[in-house]
C-alpha cells in the first residue's frame, strides 16, 4: 500500500497518461477529476460513472486520502470543534466558529506543528507530517456539511489557522487554495479565505508572487524580537526586520491589508512598552490588529491579560487611528485553542 501514489496529487494531464498507459479512454479524466475535487464521496468505489474494471486498476495503483470527520463537541456558545482521521490514522482538528454575520471554518494544514510556540496545544503535540491539497480541501467540505446540518446553513469563510503552518507546506497549501476557489473545485471566491503565519518571509513573497488573492493574517504576538523569540521559538530563525520587509513587499504587490494577530499575555506583552513596538510594527505595513483573549492550556504557564490591560491596549491603539478588533474567546468550555482537542482525543485512544 505504502508505494501506492496519493490520487489527488495527479494533474489532469498525468491522470490521462495513466488512463492511455492502462488503455483507457482519455474522456475518463475529467470524470475522475470531478469526483475528486467537486462530489462529497468518499471510495473509488462511489465513483457510480466510471466502469468497475477502471476503478479496479484505480484502486491497485492509487489511495485516495479522503479524510473522515470521527467525532466533534459543541460548545455552549455554538462553536463546534470537529476531529478527523486521516486515511494513515493522523488525527487533525478543525473548528466551525458561528457569528451573527458569518459562518466560519478553521481548518489545519499539517498534523502537530513544527513551530511549538509555546501558548498553543498543537505544539505540544508531536509533528507527524504534512496534509496533502485534498486533506486540506475535505475539511472545507466536511465542516461546511457539517456547518448546514447543525446550523441549517453552510460556511461564508474560512480560516487557514487551524494546526500547523501553512507556509511550511507551501505547495499543497497553494494547491488546495487553487482547488476551493477554482470552477474545477469548490468555487469558493479568495476573498472569503484568510491565510493565518508566524511569518515565514520567503513564504510570504511567494505567496504574493501566486497572485491567489486571500487575506494574509499574521501571528505576531510581539514586535519585540527577544519576547516574540520566547514565545514563538521558531522565530529565531527570522528578524522582525525580515519579516516587515516580507510584509511590504506583500501589500506593495497585491494591495491587500494584512491582518496582525495578537494574543493578550499577561505581563509578557501586555505593557506600554510593549504597544509602543507593535504600533511602530503595523504602521510601517498599513495593517490592521486583532487582539485575541489567551485560552489558557496545560503545561503552559502563560495567563491571559485582564479585561483592563486589554481594554488599554485597544485605546491606545484606536487613539492612534489604527484599525483594532477585539477577537472573542469562543469554545472556552470545548478546548477549543488549537491542538487541543486533538491533543485530549491522542491521549484518550
Ligand atoms: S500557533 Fe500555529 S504555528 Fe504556532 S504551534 Fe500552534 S499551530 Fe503551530
Amino acid at each position: 500500500m505504502n508505494d501506492k501514489q496519493l490520487i489527488r496529487t495527479l494533474s489532469p494531464d498525468t491522470l490521462k497518461n495513466w488512463l492511455a498507459e492502462h488503455k483507457e479512454k482519455p474522456f475518463r479524466a475529467q470524470q475522475i477529476m470531478s469526483w475528486l475535487w467537486q462530489k462529497d464521496v468518499h471510495a473509488i468505489d462511489d465513483m457510480t460513472n466510471i466502469p468497475e474494471t477502471l476503478r479496479l486498476k484505480l484502486q491497485q495503483s492509487f489511495i485516495w486520502d479522503r479524510t473522515q470527520l470521527l467525532s466533534f463537541q459543541l460548545s455552549s456558545d455554538k462553536t463546534i470543534k470537529a476531529v478527523f482521521k486521516l486515511y494513515d490514522d493522523a488525527i487533525i482538528e478543525g473548528v466551525i466558529i458561528p457569528s451573527d454575520k458569518r459562518m466560519t471554518a478553521c481548518i489545519s494544514t499539517q498534523a502537530g506543528c513544527p513551530v511549538k510556540c509555546v501558548f498553543c496545544a498543537t505544539g505540544q503535540l508531536k509533528f507527524i507530517r504534512n496534509l496533502s491539497a485534498g486533506e486540506i480541501v475535505d475539511q472545507v467540505v466536511d465542516l461546511n456539511q457539517l456547518s448546514q446540518e447543525r446550523f441549517g446553513k453552510g460556511l461564508t469563510n474560512v480560516v487557514i489557522m487551524g494546526m500547523g503552518e501553512p507556509l511550511l507546506n507551501m505547495e499543497n497549501t497553494i494547491m488546495a487554495i487553487k482547488k476551493i476557489t477554482s470552477d474545477e473545485g469548490l468555487r469558493w471566491s479568495p476573498r472569503r479565505i484568510t491565510l493565518s503565519t508566524v511569518g515565514i518571509p520567503e513564504g510570504i513573497i511567494r505567496l504574493a508572487n501566486e497572485h491567489l488573492g486571500v487575506n494574509l493574517a499574521i501571528s505576531l504576538h510581539s514586535a519585540i524580537q527577544e519576547k516574540r523569540e520566547k514565545l514563538i521559538p521558531f522565530a529565531k530563525k527570522y528578524s522582525l526586520v525580515d519579516l516587515q520587509t516580507a510584509l511590504k513587499q506583500y501589500t506593495y504587490f497585491t494591495h491587500q491589508k494584512i491582518t496582525i494577530e495578537y494574543l493578550m499575555l499577561q505581563d509578557m506583552n501586555d505593557s506600554i512598552t510593549d504597544a509602543t513596538a507593535l504600533s511602530h510594527f503595523a504602521s510601517q505595513i498599513n495593517a490592521k490588529i486583532n487582539l485575541i483573549p489567551f485560552n489558557p492550556i496545560d503545561h503552559c504557564n502563560l495567563q491571559p491579560s485582564s479585561a483592563i490591560k486589554i481594554e488599554e491596549f485597544m485605546s491606545f491603539f484606536k487613539y492612534k487611528n489604527f484599525t483594532v478588533r477585539l477577537r472573542k474567546g469562543r469554545g472556552v468550555d470545548i478546548d477549543a485553542a488549537c491542538g487541543q482537542l486533538a491533543n485530549k482525543f491522542l491521549k484518550d485512544v
